[in-house]
């Protein structure tokens, strides 16, 4: 069926600016590592983006190594914007990545210009598209020298390939290093994307200082902890979920957390909302997080998560109590 997004999908959405840019991000914005392969069904992939885009949610973030197999959930993504989206393409922010392994071989992996351009090249392929948003180097190298791996995300901006850079995964210092860089070159870094999450706080502190400081923006992943935050596992582990499937969440995770994820679970009750909108009003309170990054293997996760959008702010006394659960 020809696809016709809703009229009123920007009505609902609230829209955050990044860090101290033109640019802004809806407060959810869908993520495609897990769930968008081409092990998964298309037509569950293309029903979630319709019903994403219908409800505002205009940013979906990419890698060149998500699937399985690497580099299938940007084909994926790709043939849905081919058959429903070509009209929108200027009413979505695409965001891609290089920086995890993706060929063999010293050329496929890290951060050296040879990599990055080559694979941002391979990415553009791969979604049928002309540039992308957002280019981010997606983890640090130890190796290579930041100038160089900066100087990659210079040139890609300059010659059109992306129309901002950010860093995902690097510290409070390497951050600053890598926006000094950028800066002395005359192109912004536009963003961070650090895992954030009520069990992984290592966002607060430096990296938010730096952040604020600089005015970049922040974009937090796996902001429901791969689903930990969320009601999936409060009675066993569903043998469709992501513990069951994917060897980025174990057992032994889940099984570890659950007497707190109770006890959250209590706490999101007396507040009206769900476990998972507990935790993403948990990233949102911060001033400094300009969107959360869900994941979804279904529509009804990215609908419960424009919930989270209702209520969130917290009582002092609230934040106090998840500390205490947390601790
Ligand atoms: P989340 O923490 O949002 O976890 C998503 C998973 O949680 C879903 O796949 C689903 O699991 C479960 N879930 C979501 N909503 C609900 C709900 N309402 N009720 C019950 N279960 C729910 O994020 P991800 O870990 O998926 O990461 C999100 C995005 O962040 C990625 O797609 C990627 O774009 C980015 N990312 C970036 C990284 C980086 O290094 N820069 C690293 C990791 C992620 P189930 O499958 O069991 O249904």
């Amino acid at each position: 069926m020809t696809y016709s997004p809703a009229s009123n999908r920007y009505d609902s959405m609230i829209y955050r600016r990044c860090g101290k840019s033109g640019l802004k991000l809806p407060a959810v914005s869908l993520g495609f590592w897990h769930n968008f392969g081409g092990v998964d069904l298309f037509e569950n992939s293309r029903e979630k983006v319709r019903y994403a885009f219908d409800h505002g949610v205009c940013h979906f973030d990419l890698a060149n190594n998500y699937g399985p197999p690497a580099g299938s959930a940007e084909e994926t993504f790709g043939q849905i914007l081919k058959k429903d989206f070509l009209s929108y393409r200027d009413e979505m922010t695409i965001s891609t990545k290089a920086g995890w392994g993706m060929w063999p071989g010293p050329y496929g992996d890290f951060g050296s210009r040879k990599y990055l351009i080559a694979s941002l090249d391979q990415s553009l392929k791969r979604m049928g598209l002309d540039y992308v948003d957002i280019f981010y180097h997606h983890r640090p190298d130890p190796e290579t020298p930041l100038e160089e791996t900066m100087g990659a995300l210079d040139h890609i901006v300059k010659s059109g390939r992306a129309l901002y850079v950010g860093i995902s995964s690097y510290d409070g210092p390497s951050t600053q290093a890598a926006y000094d860089i950028l800066k002395s070159m005359g192109t912004p870094c536009l963003i961070h994307q650090p895992q954030y999450h009520m069990f992984n706080r290592s966002l607060e502190g430096n990296l938010q200082s730096v952040l604020n400081k600089n005015g970049i923006g922040c974009i937090t992943f796996s902001p429901l902890a791969q689903g930990l935050l969320t009601d999936r596992y409060l009675n066993g582990i569903p043998s469709d979920s992501r513990a069951a499937k994917s060897p980025f969440l174990t057992k032994d995770q889940v099984e570890s957390s659950l007497s707190k994820v109770k006890q959250l679970n209590e706490l999101a009750k007396k507040r009206g909302q769900k476990l998972s909108q507990l935790a993403l009003a948990f990233n949102l309170r911060l001033p400094e997080v300009t969107s959360v990054l869900i994941g979804a293997s279904r529509t009804e996760q990215i609908q419960d998560a424009l919930g989270a959008l209702q209520n969130l702010s917290f009582t002092s006394e609230e934040l106090q109590l998840i500390d205490s659960i947390l601790a």
